[in-house]
């Protein structure tokens, strides 16, 4: 595999909370605060912040912070042609969980140049540490977009893995070391991610020499998760259905929450083959975890998982998070992982 040589290589998910100048705090959907060339210069600081920030804190394998996108699906929608953006729908989306003003697509779909050319190019100039990107996932996108032209949830998943996969090309040439596809649309369509979720993502994936991950979760810590979330009952047993499928995929990583959350850690162990980007940060409570709790939940972890396959990450993104959380938490996870190595690794017990 392609991992760094350090033992619990720690990751985040992927999007970090924005300073307050950039966009309006503590929310999703955060309207900026600022356009033009005005905007994009505070974009690329507050992705030299983010990056800076994750190097502090003893994070291996960085991100953008995912700075310069208003919403991880919708950031990346902005670059293709196909897609109306002015005439919003409202759509029940993730199986009616909740309810979103979606842009609808009305046309066959084609990437405008480059989605994410600026931030990845940035983000690889100013650090030498390996860096992850995030794209949306086809199914994902699917469930968070009207369609007006394909008629067909798989057929219009397969045009998006098309473009997701133009775009991810260019990524890894931009140096890119993990392209990563964000599916939490998958716990909840458990026979279609089977049915076609799975050869979406690979075809989103295809050709790329690069590591490649896919996130699936139950959500951000955001009101509407977190009452969905108490219906799930005393065990997630979702991810039972879809792990041998993603078992015997092409894609090398799989990123899952395990802090707080009611997966059964044993679930992981039919993940055979994979890395497994485990979760073990909570990102629904304000509660900071200490490095024992980090390095403590990786122990557990490495009963169903060879250590040298667990990269310890977030649960989910940290977009909706407040700042000072957000920054101790991070600092957790690095001190965590650190302690782990420590701990598990050759020169520990
Ligand atoms: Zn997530």
């Amino acid at each position: 595999m392609l991992l760094p040589r350090t033992l619990f290589p720690a990751t985040i998910a992927g999007s970090l909370p924005k300073p307050a100048w950039l966009a309006e705090p503590d929310r999703l959907w955060a309207p900026w605060r600022l356009s033009g060339a005005e905007l994009a210069a505070a974009q690329r600081d507050a992705t030299l912040l983010a990056l800076k920030l994750q190097e502090d804190c003893g994070i291996d394998i960085l991100t953008d912070g995912e700075q310069s996108r208003q919403h991880f699906v919708h950031g990346f929608l902005a670059a293709i042609d196909g897609i109306d953006f002015g005439q919003r729908v409202e759509m029940s989306i993730r199986k009616g969980r909740y309810k979103a003003m979606v842009p609808s697509v009305t046309g066959p779909l084609r990437l405008r140049g480059r989605a994410h050319a600026v931030e990845a190019r940035i983000a690889r100039t100013h650090t030498a540490r390996w860096l992850k990107f995030t794209l949306p996932g086809p199914m994902t996108i699917v469930d968070t977009i009207a369609d007006r032209h394909y008629g067909d949830r798989a057929e219009m998943a397969l045009a998006f893995a098309a473009v997701l996969n133009e775009e991810a090309l260019a990524l890894q040439a931009d140096g890119i070391d993990i392209i990563q596809f964000d599916e939490p649309a998958f716990n909840v369509y458990p026979d279609e991610v089977k049915e076609w979720g799975i050869a979406a993502l690979e075809r989103a994936a295809h050709g790329l020499a690069c590591t490649t991950a896919v996130h699936i979760c139950y959500g951000y810590g955001i009101e509407a998760n977190i009452a969905w979330k108490q219906t799930l009952g005393g065990e997630w047993r979702q991810y039972e259905d879809i792990f041998p499928a993603l078992a015997a995929s092409r894609i090398d990583q799989v990123a899952i929450e395990c802090r707080n959350s009611r997966v059964p850690l044993e679930l992981l162990g039919l993940l055979k083959g994979k890395e497994v980007q485990a979760g073990v940060i909570d990102v629904a409570s304000e509660t900071v975890e200490t490095a024992e709790d980090v390095a403590n939940l990786i122990g557990e972890i490495m009963r169903y998982v060879p250590r040298e396959r667990i990269l310890p990450t977030t649960n989910c993104g940290m977009a909706p998070m407040r700042r000072e959380t957000a920054e101790a938490k991070l600092m957790a996870l690095g001190a965590g992982a650190r302690l782990a190595r420590e701990r598990f690794g050759p020169h520990g017990a």
